[in-house]
């Protein structure tokens, strides 16, 4: 029997209970595809005394681990490499009484299943490694918990946020993002789609959706402006062509608080009206939107660009949390958009969708794309060349992000 001690990754967490708040949205994800070449994790036990606990998950082969200690409610998060988890018991209390109140397994990423283990006292990681299999025995990762004074626990949080920051701050960030003044209030980054080169969707009567969404964005700066709340910044006031990794680059080395893209496309079908917003999961499956985000990425083609890189696949649990709490803020604030929008403007059915647009892909500032309707339907076309039409919706807009600064101010 071999031993090996794995590195242990010291890693983050955030706010409180985002967890749970993420999952509302991550189970209407259909089942991922299996991850190639990882095992599936197959039982998992649960252990605790007064004195130690332990945790053992058994895998149909070795595979790589990361682990986090997490505050409010205390809990340790330890993430295996593998494509799925089929065990009799994911989630329920430990045997024995102990430092552990309960634990839950589920599927983090389509290579990552995780374990939360929420702590009933402070405790830590003494030891955690692979065994490989033996004797009839599959490989197993074992972790031992021991118990922590509350100062030892809060400075491994502490380690694993600081962890987090390095991981963010290390993230490439595109050359491209001009400086914005420093902010002082939170910042929102108005991003009106296409420009220059690139027109975006055109309606037959020759309107272009790079000029509507521009004028539009200026009158929603304009509001946001007016109500003293907000620094706001525009990835481009005049007809520019901007890559769409230059206007995430400019969100995030201007740290924004909330980016907000403003598109009014095109569908095949011109019966399809009314506004949505948009936030970003790789996963979504609807057609149309499909469509929509697909012929969106293509941007930077039209303009003789190539397609903005895709991230590699990152193994690491904090990148994950982050971008988890990033997709939970986007989400609240496509929310509390959408309810603003509600009473005056026309919407889709289902407005707050998911799609894959690569413009929502920073994963330190939360993001949202407005589609304020379509040009390819006559009556959405007829209200976005209409003043009134687009005062109403900008002043929604603007509710909207207020509304959203405000539930972050109230549920820090
Ligand atoms: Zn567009």
């Amino acid at each position: 029997m071999t031993l090996r001690h794995l590195a242990i990754v010291p890693l983050l967490v955030l706010m409180a209970g985002f967890f749970s708040l993420c999952l509302a949205q991550e189970e209407a994800a259909p089942a991922p595809p299996p991850a190639l070449g990882l095992p599936n994790v197959i039982d998992l036990r649960v252990s605790a005394t007064p004195e130690r606990a332990r945790l053992v998950i058994d895998l149909a082969g070795r595979t790589e681990f990361a682990l986090v200690s997490l505050a409010e409610p205390d809990r340790l998060a330890i993430d295996v490499r593998a494509a799925t988890f089929t065990v009799p018991e994911p989630a329920g209390k430990p045997a024995g009484e102990g430092v552990i109140a309960d634990y839950a397994m589920e599927q983090a990423a389509p290579d990552r299943v995780r374990t939360t283990l929420t702590l009933s006292a402070p405790a830590q990681v003494q030891q955690a490694y692979v065994l490989d299999a033996f004797e009839g025995q599959p490989a197993r990762l074992v972790v031992d918990i021991i118990p922590a004074t509350a100062e030892e626990f809060a400075a491994n949080v502490a380690r694993d946020l600081e962890a987090a920051g390095a991981i963010v701050a290390a993230e490439p960030t595109p050359a491209g993002g001009s400086e914005l003044p420093i902010a002082t209030k939170p910042l929102v980054v108005i991003d009106p789609g296409h420009g220059g080169i690139d027109s975006g969707a055109e309606a037959s009567n020759g309107i272009r959706e790079k000029d509507i969404v521009l004028a539009f964005s200026l009158r929603l700066q304009e509001l946001l402006v007016a109500s003293g709340r907000f620094d706001v910044a525009l990835t481009r006031e005049d007809d520019t062509f901007l890559k769409l990794e230059e206007r995430v680059a400019l969100a995030r080395s201007n740290k924004a608080d909330l980016f907000i893209s403003i598109h009014a496309d095109s569908f095949q079908q011109p019966e399809i009206r009314g506004a949505s917003v948009y936030t970003r999961d790789e996963n979504a499956t609807d057609v149309l939107d499909k469509v929509l985000a697909d012929n969106e990425n293509k941007t930077d083609i039209i303009a003789g660009f190539a397609m903005p890189q895709i991230a590699p696949e990152v193994v690491d649990i904090l990148l994950d949390l982050m971008r988890r709490e990033m997709r939970h803020q986007s989400f609240q604030a496509a929310q509390a958009i959408v309810h603003q929008l509600e009473p005056s403007v026309q919407l889709r059915r289902f407005p707050v969708r998911q799609a894959d647009f690569f413009v929502l892909q920073a994963p330190d500032v939360p993001s949202v794309l407005v589609e304020l309707g379509f040009l390819s339907n006559a009556d959405d076309m007829a209200n976005l060349l209409r003043g009134d039409w687009q005062d109403r919706t900008a002043d929604a807009l603007a509710r909207g992000i207020s509304t959203y600064f405000d539930s972050l101010a109230a549920d820090p």
